[in-house]
Formats: C-alpha cells, sequence, structure tokens
C-alpha cells in the first residue's frame, strides 16, 4: 500500500477522489485498486484559495516499487506502514474481585469494555442515571429550572461529554486512537470521523453511541449499573480493601478505576477524607460568547462562507496578557450549537455549549476562559472546589434564581455598563437570563484579561468583539480543579488497587483524551493480572 500525504485539493474540485489519487501518482484511473481517505484538514488560511489537505491510503494493481521509483524524490508518496497489532497478553497475578469501575464517561466506559473485552468481567456503577432517563432530566431542568442533583449535564450514563458538541479533537498523540475511532464507528458514530482532521459526532449521535457501548459491555458478561454512586472506600495498609455504594451497601474490592470526572465533589471530599494523594490543578474560569454563526463563517471563509462542503466554521483565539502573564481563551467552541445550562450542585448557575451533530442552529458559541492557578484560590488540596462554587453561587444570585443565567453584552461589559439588551443573537442559554454586570461574578483577574482579549480577538476575528454579542456567565468547569496522583502504571501513588483515570483524575481533557486514558490504564491493568 502506498501512503500520499499533503495532498491538496480546492473547496471547489468535485472529481470522484480515486481519480484525482491517479493523477497523483501519475497512473491510468485502471491502475488503483481502492483509495482510503486517512486524513482531510482543512486548510482556509487563504479565503481565495480553501483547499483540503488529503492524506491517502492507495493500493496499485502493479509493484509498488515501479510507481515509488518514478515518483523518486517525491516525499509525500512512501510505502505505507502497516498499523501495530493491538493484542494484549494478560497478566499472572491472582485476583481476588471483580474490578470495579466508577463512573460512565468516557474514561470509566473505555476502560470497562476493554475490560470486559479481555475478559475480567466489570463492575460498572454511575451515580446517574441512563442516557435516556438523563435526556428527558436535563430536558425538564431547561425547561422548568428544576436541577436534579442526581442526573443532569455533568452526572449521568456517557459523563460529561454527552450533551456536548462531540468534538473528537485531541492534542494526545496515542497510537490508540485509531482504534479509538474505529470503535466509536462501530458503535454509530459517523465513519468520517476516521480522517477527520476536526471530526465531532454531535450529542444526538453521541446519546445512541453511549447506549450500544453499555449493551456490548453487558454482552462481554460485564455489569452496568446506574443511580449507583461510590460514597465511600476502606483502605488497610495503603490497600484499596472495599467500596461503599449508596452509603449502605459495601463491596469488597481491590481494583477500581476511578473515572469520576471534574464535577464530583463529593467525592473528592470523600477521597481527601481517606487522604488519597491529591493535589489542587489549575484550570480555567469565564464565560461563553455568542454570535450569528454566518459572522465567524464570513470571518473564517471570506467568499466561499456558506458552501455546502465547508459546514459551520469554527476558531481557536489565545490572548496574552503581557502584565499580568494570565492567557485568556477560547475553548470547547461550538459551531452551530447552543448554550446549555450545566450546573450539577443545588444553588449555583454553570455555563458550557452544546451542538447537534448537523450544527445547524445558526449560533456559533465558545468558552472565553482565562487560567487560574493554587496562587489565585489557595494551595489546599480542594480550594479550587470552593473558588469554582462561590463564583457559581454569585452567578447564580445575579441571575435571579431558578438557574437563570447572568448576561452581558461585550459593548457593555467593556464599558463597564450593564442592563443592555440589544443583542446580536438572542442568548440561547435556557432557563432564561438576565441583564446583569458580569463584572460581577467573576473576579477581576478573569473579567480584566477579557476585556483585555476582546479587542485582539475582534481583530482577529472581524466582528468577535461586536458591542451586541453576547456573554454569558459563568463558565468553571472547564478542568478538574484537583488532580489524584498515580505513577507511571496508572495506579494511586499511595492507594495499591486505585487507579484514578480521565479528566477527573487530572490527567485528560477532552472526550478522547480521557476515553485513550481509561484504556490505556485497563491495559496497564491487564497486562498485570489474570481474569477471575
Ligand atoms: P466524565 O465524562 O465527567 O464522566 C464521569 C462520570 O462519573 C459521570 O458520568 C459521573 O456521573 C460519574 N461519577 C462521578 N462521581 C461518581 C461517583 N461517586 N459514583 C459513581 N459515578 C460517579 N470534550 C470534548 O472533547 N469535546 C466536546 O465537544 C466537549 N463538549 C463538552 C460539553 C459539555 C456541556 C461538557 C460538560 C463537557 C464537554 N467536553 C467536551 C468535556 C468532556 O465531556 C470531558 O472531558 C469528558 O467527558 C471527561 O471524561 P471522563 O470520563 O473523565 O469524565
Amino acid at each position: 500500500m502506498l501512503r500520499v500525504t499533503n495532498f491538496r485539493i480546492p473547496l471547489t474540485d468535485d472529481t470522484p477522489i480515486d481519480k484525482l489519487a491517479a493523477k497523483r501518482l501519475k497512473l491510468p484511473l485502471a491502475a488503483i485498486e481502492s483509495v482510503t481517505i486517512v486524513r482531510r484538514a482543512l486548510d482556509a488560511r487563504r479565503k481565495n484559495n480553501i483547499n483540503f489537505v488529503y492524506s491517502l491510503e492507495v493500493t496499485v494493481k502493479m509493484p509498488e516499487g515501479q510507481v515509488l521509483s518514478r515518483l523518486s524524490g517525491d516525499k509525500d508518496v512512501v510505502k505505507a506502514v502497516p498499523a501495530a497489532s493491538g493484542a494484549i497478553e494478560t497478566g499472572t497475578r491472582p485476583l481476588t474481585c471483580q474490578p470495579v469501575v466508577i463512573g460512565a464517561g468516557p474514561a470509566g466506559l473505555l476502560a470497562a469494555y476493554i475490560l470486559a473485552r479481555h475478559g475480567y468481567k466489570p463492575l460498572l456503577l454511575e451515580r446517574g442515571r441512563d442516557v435516556d432517563r438523563r435526556t428527558q432530566d436535563i430536558t425538564a431542568f431547561w425547561r422548568t429550572g428544576r436541577l436534579d442533583e442526581t442526573s443532569n449535564v455533568q452526572f449521568g450514563e456517557g459523563g460529561a461529554g454527552t450533551f456536548s458538541d462531540g468534538k473528537l479533537t485531541t492534542r494526545v498523540s496515542d497510537p490508540k486512537l485509531g482504534q479509538l475511532l474505529d470503535l466509536l464507528v462501530d458503535w454509530g458514530a459517523p465513519p468520517e470521523i476516521k480522517y477527520l482532521h476536526k471530526p465531532h459526532i454531535g450529542t444526538d449521535k453521541l446519546r445512541t453511541i453511549v447506549k450500544n457501548i453499555r449493551t456490548r459491555i453487558r454482552e462481554m458478561g460485564g455489569k452496568v449499573e446506574f443511580e449507583a454512586r461510590l460514597t465511600d472506600v476502606a483502605i488497610a495498609d495503603g490497600r484499596l480493601t472495599g467500596i461503599t455504594v449508596n452509603d449502605n451497601r459495601r463491596i469488597p474490592c481491590d481494583v477500581l478505576f476511578l473515572g469520576i470526572g471534574h464535577s464530583a465533589r463529593d467525592t473528592y471530599a470523600m477521597l481527601y477524607r481517606r487522604k488519597v494523594a491529591m493535589e489542587a490543578k489549575p484550570f480555567a474560569i469565564g464565560v461563553r460568547i455568542e454570535h450569528p454563526q454566518e459572522l465567524i463563517d464570513q470571518a473564517q471563509y471570506g467568499p466561499a462562507a456558506g458552501h455546502p462542503k465547508l459546514g459551520a466554521a469554527d476558531y481557536a483565539l489565545v490572548y496574552q496578557d503581557r502584565s499580568s502573564g494570565r492567557a485568556a481563551y477560547s475553548f470547547c467552541m461550538c459551531p452551530g450549537g447552543m448554550v446549555v445550562a450545566a450546573a450539577s450542585e443545588t444553588g449555583g448557575v454553570v455555563t458550557n455549549g452544546m451542538s447537534l451533530y448537523r450544527r445547524d442552529t445558526g449560533i456559533a458559541n465558545s468558552a472565553l476562559v482565562v487560567n487560574v492557578t493554587p496562587a489565585d484560590f489557595g494551595t489546599d488540596i480542594l480550594s479550587g472546589i470552593e473558588f469554582q462554587r462561590h463564583y457559581e453561587r454569585l452567578a447564580f444570585a445575579a441571575g435571579g434564581g431558578g438557574y437563570a443565567a447572568p448576561v452581558q453584552t461585550v459593548g457593555d461589559f467593556l464599558a463597564g455598563k450593564s442592563g443592555g439588551t440589544n443583542y446580536l443573537v438572542h442568548p440561547s442559554y435556557r432557563p432564561g437570563t438576565t441583564a446583569v454586570n458580569l463584572h460581577r461574578c467573576l473576579p477581576a483577574c478573569v473579567t480584566g484579561t477579557l476585556a483585555g482579549a476582546l479587542p485582539d480577538f475582534g481583530r482577529k476575528i472581524q466582528g468577535f468583539a461586536h458591542p451586541g454579542a453576547v456573554l454569558t456567565g459563568v463558565e468553571t468547569r472547564t478542568s478538574a480543579p484537583v488532580r489524584i496522583l498515580r505513577g507511571q502504571d496508572f495506579i494511586s501513588q499511595n492507594t495499591q488497587g486505585l487507579y484514578p483515570i480521565g479528566e477527573g483524575a487530572g490527567y485528560a481533557g477532552g472526550i478522547m483524551s480521557a476515553a485513550l486514558d481509561g484504556m490505556n490504564a485497563a491495559i496497564a491493568f491487564i497486562k498485570a493480572y489474570k481474569p477471575l
């Protein structure tokens, strides 16, 4: 098989890919056996000359050496290297109990799936409800403003990313990424995620995928339970011996994968009481910003905006405040999506964003956040959580109760005024919004940095700092405020048998990196232990 990289095809070229590949390899079409798209990225830096940039794997009906020698000196056409086998050899240490996985987010689901596939029959415990009931609970919250602390945007089957844009981008370079993408496609994800540079699934498709993973785990002998919250761990001589579920059910357990996500504040507090090794960690807080999607499309694609092959445009912006050393940046951008109420704790407003696969609401939204560190909130292990909670409660009060969120136009925010409702797009956050001064809901180090960043972002994306763009507060759950310390072997630094995984452990951020972390921890375990 041949690998063709850096293959640029203009947006306007509709020639079938096999014909283009044949031309690139200087071969007749009849000499092409098959063409697989391995990667497709978009280069829109020159608005009048937008290109897709492909990597292809091409099988030819002739000796590959002949093709390569004819193209010698062309560094973008080489022999493809076959992918390494994914087989894992199981270990020899005996197990005394069934391994338990906490949390049905990407980390926990993938850890449980890999364990089940290798014969370990895990028990997966999730504090929230199954994804169908969870969808009803969340819809009711957005409609009525009545929060269910058991089942919400942070808690329930699928984890935090289920009500999201389902972006699958990650900066993690892991050889198992391809395997993970293949699994997602088997479970119902659109096939193009395997090659797109910035793939996304959308909340609608994610919900189906999550159910299919659960079904596979059960088919392979694993158990999955909902409304099953880990409330305690028993540790003796630095070794895990058991867990308690829902305060009353004791389970002997010496191997526990802890994939609790970044919002399980009660669980962090319990681990702290049990002296599991943890540390406070930096994260970021800020607001959501909304624009008409058309404005972003125009700025990113120029005259090609609206072209059916392009879809809704995204952006990634960074601003460095030289005097304070702080950075403001866009985060979790959702093209064609909406701002969502993502609270999990009574009396606190939290924002986030999501989209359907089609990304067709006409609204572009993104978090604009500023990094904060223990120097801002204290080095006590749980002080970052208190810091988040403080601003979530200020936002709740500023919104006027019932989980209405505080909003402010960019014009008012920069002018230090409030109450303006001359919105470029109507705020999409439900159950409602109240126009107030967001400076009252966030620390000055954050609002000051955002005030510096907005004009800078307006220079990078025309119209971004339009006075009518909408800011909604507060975005506090960007990553875990705590790290559950572990070694290279994925095991807690001071508790044998405990495998902290995913975003909540502080070793991942985003759906893909959390899922990969869960897979890698499960593989490390499998290499050490043999099934019961
Ligand atoms: P989580 O997904 O948070 O899962 C943890 C699970 O553990 C939860 O289901 C929780 O209920 C459960 N749990 C917690 N404590 C306990 C306990 N004591 N007992 C039992 N169960 C427990 N990332 C992206 O890459 N792309 C996106 O487009 C994207 N959009 C997002 C949109 C929203 C609205 C949100 C909230 C997040 C988004 N993210 C996105 C981030 C992404 O969801 C997370 O990085 C990812 O889900 C982390 O996976 P995880 O498995 O580590 O934790």
